[in-house]
């Protein structure tokens, strides 16, 4: 089963301009979405309205509430700085939990599942953080727990998975492989090599840094060595927030990726979950040129009818 979530507000998730995660983005990939949606092989979902309660798996209730006062009023930001409020915020970032949430459900015995709206990495059970609202990502997790033994977390995004990696450090059902640009000179400061897991989750994280500009070789150098780490593990469902932030031209990040590599590790991934039957959900993440953002996973989108 090949599931891809669609809908209006779950591509309104974004921020009102000038910030630079815009709707915008979204606009490629719904075209394609329009193209394709009479051709066999992809279920287009829009995302099924489970309940806000299940952002409680994950989030405080006191932060719950806080996100909902901060949407009713319209203005304020929700973070420190770059994670502003507006009217209907709250419907819009559960939404993209909804989406991920009933894609990962949908998978867990094989399938693959996409909401491009999705992999709020960075928020945190009790607060938002680099434009991360509520973290589908967490919430997931705590709804699968208790069905499989290990969940592998993949994290291409050029920011470091701070809102995933510390609430499952000392979770040894959680594997987290995080690549991303060296912490000192990215938001948000953290991911560093010696990060490894804590008490009896020890080794069952890695996290790879690597310099700005670095180019496209050691990102398929990292993906290279996750795949032979997942031989190892051997997981029973792999979520992959495959953030394009990393790639050449990026307004926020520095990695320079070549486009060809980022593509290499999304479908290296991918490949290697639908050949062993493993499912996956793969979530957009971070990807600050709009019309290349809708443009990538408009294609990966068609590969989708392939894999
Ligand atoms: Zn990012």
């Amino acid at each position: 089963m090949r599931i891809v979530y669609v809908g209006e507000e779950l591509f309104r998730y974004g921020f009102p301009p000038p910030h630079p995660l815009t709707s915008r983005r979204y606009l490629p990939f719904i075209r394609a979405v329009e193209a394709l949606s009479n051709k066999e092989g992809v279920v287009f979902r829009r995302p099924p309205r489970r309940g806000e309660e299940v952002l409680l798996r994950f989030h405080s209730r006191e932060y719950v509430e806080t996100v909902r006062e901060a949407s009713e009023r319209g203005y304020g930001l929700l973070d420190r700085g770059d994670t502003p409020a507006y009217k209907g915020v709250f419907e819009v970032a559960l939404e993209s939990v909804y989406a991920t949430l009933d894609g990962v459900l949908s998978t867990l015995d094989g399938g693959v599942a996409v909401n491009i709206a999705g992999g709020w990495h960075h928020a945190f059970p009790d607060r938002a953080s680099g434009f991360c609202i509520f973290n589908d990502i967490g919430v997931a997790i705590e709804s699968i727990r208790d069905r499989v033994d290990r969940v592998m977390y993949i994290d291409i995004d050029a920011h470091h998975g701070d809102g995933v990696y510390y609430p499952y450090e000392a979770d040894p059902q959680v594997y987290i492989f995080d690549v991303h640009q060296d912490p000192a000179t990215l938001f948000p400061g953290t991911g560093f090599e010696w990060e490894r897991g804590k008490g009896e989750a020890e080794g069952t994280k890695i996290n790879v840094v690597l310099p700005p500009g670095c180019g496209g070789g050691p990102l398929r150098r990292a993906v290279d060595k996750c795949v032979s780490w997942m031989d190892e593990v051997s997981p029973d469902y792999v979520i992959l927030q495959a953030g394009m932030d990393g790639v050449e031209g990026d307004p926020l990040t520095q990695l320079d990726y070549p486009l060809g590599d980022y593509l290499y590790a999304v479908e290296r991934i991918l490949g290697y979950a639908v050949d062993r039957g493993i499912g996956i959900a793969m979530l957009g993440g971070g990807g600050y040129q709009p019309e290349l953002f809708g443009t990538v996973w408009a294609g990966i989108l068609v590969r989708l009818y392939t894999v």
